[in-house]
């Protein structure tokens, strides 16, 4: 590796994590006052929240549960899958998306994406429908919508349900219209990292009222109502557990943070909008990058800011890079490693890099650059500097 022409690795000029919650003293009153009221589990917070994220996205329910991977696991369980049923989803995800269909008892069945966005690939999908597959789990990769209307065309033609992995879509707009009501189901993450935190939450919508019952009663215990209606003035004690449920409520202290966070998402939304704008002004003119796209009809979240590398015009790989990023005080990340790269899938699936060519590629190219709402303009500047003068020493 020859850095020669960068500062010491010893002493960076300037510190730039890859992340930072943005969290206030507003959020931290509210958490205060959750605990001071009693309700620390389930509560009045909870269903509050419930209530303005169905009318924030449009849908009919909400079900506030402890993740995304709780919600996707809550959204499955209501297909009643049989062996050997097949559940399409994108490879290029986290691992919570591939673990789900296999809990629910399906089988996962990889698709590849599409080269702008990274999002599943329509085309693929239809490749890989069979008899037996039952459903759709589509991501919105960085907080781009995914293809959704020809996702629903091949739904609707093979009455298939969908299940949105929306953990990087709040708020994402498609063809004008929100990503939350516009599926069978969608699963939301308020994990501490993600655009809107709980510290630990997630949400699932949809607008039909037989599926909401059933992951109501799923959620917590298989209990015939929600216990802290059972603690709370005029309720019995009497309960039935109607089948072997999950431990998957979320908590009064999270909503409570959650619902101070909701208030103030079209404010970090437009941070994160200002960030990306600045980076794609700031790297645009770098011949050995390509940048993340948002298509002229959709409205991204902009969850995450991914670039690629054009590995062949460089002498330097993607690790090494973030190797000298760190060097530079520059933390980064890697979203995703794509699940057909992983032991489990490779050695249980057969999958093989080759049967994922766009996807296999953007894996050793792809490289999340530092983005929270709390970042200067100072720091995107020196990322995108240091970015510069790392790829501008190693041209090939
Ligand atoms: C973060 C994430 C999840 C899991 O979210 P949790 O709330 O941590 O369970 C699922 N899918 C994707 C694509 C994610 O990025």
């Amino acid at each position: 590796m020859t850095s020669e022409r960068l500062a010491p690795p010893s002493e960076p000029q300037h510190q730039v994590p890859f992340y930072r919650p943005d969290i206030g003293e507003e959020e931290i009153a509210a958490v205060v006052d959750a605990i001071r009221s009693g309700w620390l589990s389930v509560g009045p917070r909870t269903v509050e929240l419930e209530r303005v994220f169905a009318e924030y996205v449009g849908a009919r329910h909400a079900l506030a549960v402890s993740s995304c991977t709780a919600a996707l696991h809550l959204g499955l369980m209501t297909l009643h899958l049989q062996p050997e049923d097949e559940v399409i989803t994108t490879t290029l995800t986290f691992a919570a998306t591939g673990a789900t269909i296999i809990h629910a008892g399906g089988r996962p069945v990889l698709a590849d994406v599409t080269a702008d966005t990274l999002n599943l690939d329509p085309a693929d999908i239809a490749r890989k429908i069979t008899p037996r597959t039952r459903a759709i789990v589509p991501v919105h990769f960085a907080g781009h919508a995914v293809a959704l209307d020809d996702i629903h065309a091949l739904a609707r033609q093979h009455n298939l349900v969908v299940l949105e992995d929306a953990a990087h879509a709040i708020p994402t707009n498609y063809r004008g219209r929100r990503i939350g009501g516009l599926s069978e189901m969608t699963a939301f993450s308020f994990y501490a990292t993600k655009n809107l935190t709980t510290g630990e939450g997630g949400m699932l919508t949809t607008n039909d009222d037989k599926i909401a019952e059933e992951v109501r009663a799923w959620r917590l215990h298989g209990m015939s109502r929600d216990a802290w209606k059972r603690y709370s003035a005029g309720g019995s004690w009497r309960y039935d557990v109607s089948r072997p449920g999950f431990k998957y409520n979320m908590t009064d202290t999270g909503a409570a943070m959650g619902l101070v966070q909701l208030r103030r998402l079209g404010e970090m939304h437009r941070r994160r909008q200002q960030i990306a704008a600045r980076y794609t002004e700031l790297l645009a003119d770098i011949p050995e990058l390509e940048l993340p796209v948002e298509l002229p009809e959709n409205e991204s979240a902009w969850h995450l800011y991914v670039v690629r590398f054009a590995n062949e015009k460089l002498s330097v790989g993607r690790d090494e890079i973030i190797e000298l990023l760190k060097q530079q005080g520059v933390g980064t990340s890697v979203h995703f490693i794509p699940l057909h790269l992983h032991s489990y899938y490779r050695d249980r699936f057969g999958y093989r890099p080759e049967h994922f060519p766009v996807a296999s590629s953007a894996a050793e190219r792809i490289l999340s650059l530092p983005f929270f709402t709390t970042m200067t303009d100072k720091d995107v500047e020196y990322v995108s500097s240091t970015l510069r003068r790392i790829i501008a020493a190693h041209r090939r």
